[in-house]
């Protein structure tokens, strides 16, 4: 496994790789969910390249950037030993060099959700996959649906700025207790380790009563809602109940949609979603 730093040497060694190539952008600290993205790339790809890159450019001002955990050394051995065949570790100043002026920025699909709360956000997370699409030119890319907002703006850039890319979606992995691996999970306390799966709870008891019968929009948001809010140690931001294409809220019997909240485990922004019907 080769590690490169500079965009030269990034250039240079991707082009001695067997096409076609699988890329599989992270934050790093990885765990086993990012590693089921470059399983999945492994068995699809003739070669499969990594990125680690805790891109400030999707951070808020009042975000754990600086926080956020980090174990180069770790996440190296776990690519190395999942079969991957390049890693990208750049640094800031390389990905955002002095006097970088150039936005990737989605609309609609953008605004709602995750949007709404994270300003910005999302044009950091086009633009650096934009950037990291330029730079790798893979043929494939592979993303996480537990960011399930993430996966549709990068699909929809994808298509809207003709990227030769297939944006592949792989499903979301759980602890046993049915918590969404995170990187952020590092942050948790025991005691608020304990209350996170109250996410996962939430979105299963709406999509068995979705199953059972109870169509309407308001009355599943409603039940996640009762759901996260009777956990004392979870504060919810959102709860949605929303077209899983257009990303905006539904309302009256729902045929098919995205379940997503975003719920503060003791200091701890977490999020999660299911699809009715896949669930
Ligand atoms: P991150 O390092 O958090 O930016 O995540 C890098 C990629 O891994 C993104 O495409 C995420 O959606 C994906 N990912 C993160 N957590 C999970 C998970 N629990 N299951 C599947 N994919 C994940």
């Amino acid at each position: 496994m080769k590690v490169v730093t500079t965009l030269d040497d990034l250039r240079h060694a991707r082009a001695a790789l067997a096409g076609p190539m699988g890329l599989v952008p992270t934050m790093g600290y990885l765990h086993e969910g990012h590693i089921s993205l470059v399983r999945r790339a492994r068995t699809e790809c003739a070669s499969v390249a990594a990125s680690i890159f805790v891109n400030p450019a999707q951070f808020g001002p009042s975000e754990d950037l600086a926080a956020y955990p980090r174990d180069l050394a770790r996440d190296l051995a776990l690519l190395e030993e999942a079969g991957v065949d390049l890693v990208w570790t750049p640094t800031a100043e390389i990905v955002y060099p002095a006097g970088f002026q150039t936005w990737v920025t989605v609309e609609e699909m953008a605004r709602p959700l995750e949007g709404a709360h994270r300003p910005g956000h999302f044009r950091g997370v086009a633009t650096v996959v934009a950037k990291l699409f330029n730079a790798f030119q893979p043929q494939r890319a592979y993303f996480g649906q537990k960011d399930a907002q993430q996966a549709a703006v990068i699909r929809q850039m994808t298509r809207d700025l003709d990227f030769p890319v297939e944006v592949v979606i792989c499903p979301t992995v759980r602890e046993q207790d049915g918590l969404a691996m995170s990187s952020r999970n590092a942050y948790l306390s025991q005691e608020q380790r304990a209350a996170a799966p109250v996410l996962f709870r939430a979105l299963s008891a709406a999509a068995m009563a979705w199953a059972a019968g109870q169509r309407d929009a308001e009355d599943l948001r409603q039940l996640m809602a009762g759901i996260i809010d009777a956990e004392p140690l979870a504060r919810r931001q959102y709860v949605s109940v929303a077209d899983p294409v257009t990303l905006q809220e539904l309302e009256g019997p729902v045929a098919g949609a995205l379940l997503s909240m975003a719920v503060i485990v003791g200091t701890t922004r977490l999020i999660d979603n299911l699809v009715l019907g896949e669930a």
